[in-house]
């Protein structure tokens, strides 16, 4: 990619990204209603205290139905991105492609007034018999899809916790001593993701040869 540029960091719902349909109209229908759009990003999401960046669009599916006392939103999300690899950091693609499910109503069908802490999947609008516009739902939807743990593939080898060398180009004949502080750090972080490597019970540095 050309550098230069400095790509954008979204903490929040890109500004132009709007999902509306016309509540009335699915109340009057006996169907349910199919919806679509393609909302842009172009730039970085931060999460799990990583960085997912994202090039295209999220593509939102979602099909609507349900009548004056309230309406579900059936949405499925999808999206490419990438995120740098759990173990090489090397960059590696990511596909996202998750069904939510949401509910609408009225601010005005309130009776019974405790269920809006109940279900936090169910969100009130000013009105459901006008126009709704979901797209706070669909960013949501989207940060919580991202995987914590990104791999470039199930076999990635990591890089080697002495030298730094990427594993996956080749052994480095790192014979284990002399551990740089920095790639400690790296080992400890693997551990708290909760990452199983075969044959590695523990951090044993002291090895045991003689
Ligand atoms: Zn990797
Ligand atoms: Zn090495």
């Amino acid at each position: 990619m050309a550098g230069g540029e400095k790509r954008r960091l979204f903490l929040e719902k890109p500004q132009q990204w709007r999902c509306p349909f016309d509540g009335a109209k699915v109340i009057e229908s006996d169907a349910s209603v199919d919806l679509f759009w393609m909302l842009p990003i172009n730039g970085d999401i931060e999460y799990w205290g990583q960085v997912y960046s994202f090039m295209e669009e999220v593509t939102v599916k979602a099909n609507v139905f349900g009548d004056r006392s309230g309406l579900t939103v059936d949405l499925n999300i999808s999206a490419s991105a990438t995120a740098p690899c759990a173990r090489c950091l090397s960059m590696a693609p990511l596909e996202i492609f998750r069904d939510f499910r949401y509910f609408y109503k009225s601010l005005s069908i309130t009776e019974s007034g405790d269920d809006k802490d109940k279900d936090e999947d169910l969100i009130f609008v000013q009105s459901i018999d006008e126009e709704v516009d979901i797209s706070d739902q669909v960013w949501e939807s989207l940060v919580v899809s991202l995987p914590e743990k990104v791999l470039c593939s199930a076999e990635c080898c990591g890089i080697c916790q002495f030298c730094g060398h990427d594993r996956n180009k080749g052994d480095c004949g790192c014979s284990g001593e002399g551990v740089d502080p920095r790639f400690e750090v790296l080992a400890g972080q693997e551990q708290i993701v909760g990452e199983n490597v075969p044959g590695k019970g523990g951090n044993q540095r002291g090895s045991s040869k003689k």
